[in-house]
């Protein structure tokens, strides 16, 4: 039986896993599922699958998860800390797919344990890549891609040889707003920028995507995950989402990794790597798709694209800056304080404040550093919201 701890359970991701090993109750023992607000699911779900210990990260709830649980052998813990100790009990295989960068020090920890991290938090190899390799290369941890597009990449290296991939391609929906005018973006709202075309995710990936904020995390993270240098990866529109992303060699091939729009395909090969077992998703039906198509992204209307490369370039600490700035500008638009066009502009400008103070892009990458940085970001992002809404 292999033990497995889900990080996010209640979540679009970890429902999605639960989803899976549900269906094979033999095949595995579930050692921690966490959660955050969530207390039913997570109470749920913690019951169903038999945990060994279920762990809210909101210390102010453990009385009601001690209570949804009251009569089931089931240990209960709440806060950041806890979380931390879940992460280090023993598992073979540990999703992660808490979001935000509170998913960095528990995958860290999970890969101190040299187990299989299954990476959807794709804000923890955007803040901190270098540290995720290498925690990963000292322990003898495997960090398997959840994200479809880089499990598409992934799935198209296999056997291949990376010096000789030419380029990479990811391929982006394009989100809510790909068919709206220029104009309507400056007065879109959450709600609208929350609903997918094609993808059934949380609310903030959903929104990342209406704003190409999560194609050009993703951007980042093909960079930290295939060690391809940036002007080696593109990003294109494909209003299908059925081509999650290609990988080009030198030779002119070009391999394209093809699926229905569903996250349990990608949660299933990083579950069953490196095997490949039958999984429920739909078999795509080519005759019926008959056309799909691309079209090149307009960075003018996403200028988080043009950012991305920016981190890139800049390396360092920069991509922890990039995605603090972003996450705190995103709360900021939920919160209705800043306009969607206004997130990129917050986070450009904490950038632009932030690489011009020595010791901070540029310092070493410890997790102290991280941690203190994403800090320091999410407050000149605060302060930059402020100066806006003063401006009117
Ligand atoms: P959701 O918002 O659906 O779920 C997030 C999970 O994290 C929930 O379990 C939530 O708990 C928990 N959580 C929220 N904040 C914290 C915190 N501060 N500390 C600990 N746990 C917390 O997100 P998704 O499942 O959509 O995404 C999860 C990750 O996977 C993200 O990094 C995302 O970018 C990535 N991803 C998601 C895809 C998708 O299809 N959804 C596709 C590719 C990548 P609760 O809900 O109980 O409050
Ligand atoms: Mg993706």
């Amino acid at each position: 039986m292999r033990r497995v701890t889900i990080f996010g359970a209640t979540g679009s991701i970890g429902q999605n896993t639960i989803d899976l090993i549900a269906r094979a109750p033999n095949d595995y023992k579930v050692v921690a599922v966490t959660g955050g607000q969530n207390i039913a699911q997570l109470a749920k779900d913690a019951i169903a699958l038999g945990a060994e210990i279920a762990v809210t990260a909101d210390e102010n709830r453990l009385s009601e998860l001690r209570d949804a649980l009251a009569g089931h052998d089931i240990a209960v813990a709440a806060g950041p800390t806890a979380l931390c100790e879940a992460a280090a009990r023993p598992a073979d295989w540990i999703m992660s797919s808490i979001v935000g960068s509170a998913g960095l020090e528990p995958g860290l920890i999970a890969l101190e344990q040299g187990t299989q991290l299954a990476l959807a938090n794709k804000e923890s190899m955007v803040c901190a890549g270098a540290l995720m390799k290498d925690t990963a290369a000292r322990h003898g941890a495997d960090i398997l891609p959840v994200d479809s597009e880089h499990s598409a990449v992934f799935q198209a290296l296999l056997g291949e040889n990376i010096a000789e991939v030419e380029r990479i391609v990811i391929t982006a929906s394009g989100g809510a707003f790909r068919d709206w005018p220029m104009e309507a973006l400056a007065r879109a709202t959450p709600e609208e920028a929350a609903t997918h075309p094609n993808w059934d995710m949380g609310q903030r990936i959903t929104i990342d995507s209406a704003s190409l904020f999560n194609k050009a995390l993703e951007l980042i993270e093909t960079h930290e995950f295939f060690d391809v240098t940036p002007d080696q990866i593109e990003a294109i529109i494909h209003p299908e989402s059925l081509i999650h992303a290609l990988v080009g060699f030198r030779d002119g091939a070009l391999m394209a990794h093809v699926g229905p729009p569903d996250m349990r395909h990608a949660i299933g090969f990083a579950l069953h790597y490196p095997e490949r077992r039958h999984l429920p998703v739909d078999r795509l039906d080519l005759a019926q798709i008959a056309t799909l198509s691309f079209r090149p992204p307009d960075e003018a209307r996403h200028p988080a694209l043009r950012l991305a490369r920016e981190v890139m370039q800049a390396g360092g600490l920069a991509g922890c800056a990039f995605n603090a700035a972003k996450e705190t500008a995103l709360d900021g638009f939920i919160a209705r304080r800043i306009g969607f066009l206004d997130m990129a502009a917050i986070v450009e400008e904490v950038l632009d404040r932030l690489s011009s103070k020595a010791g901070q892009i540029d310092a070493a990458m410890t997790l102290d550093n991280v941690l203190a940085l994403d800090h320091l970001a999410r407050q000149e992002a605060v302060h930059a919201m402020d100066r806006k809404q003063q401006q009117g």
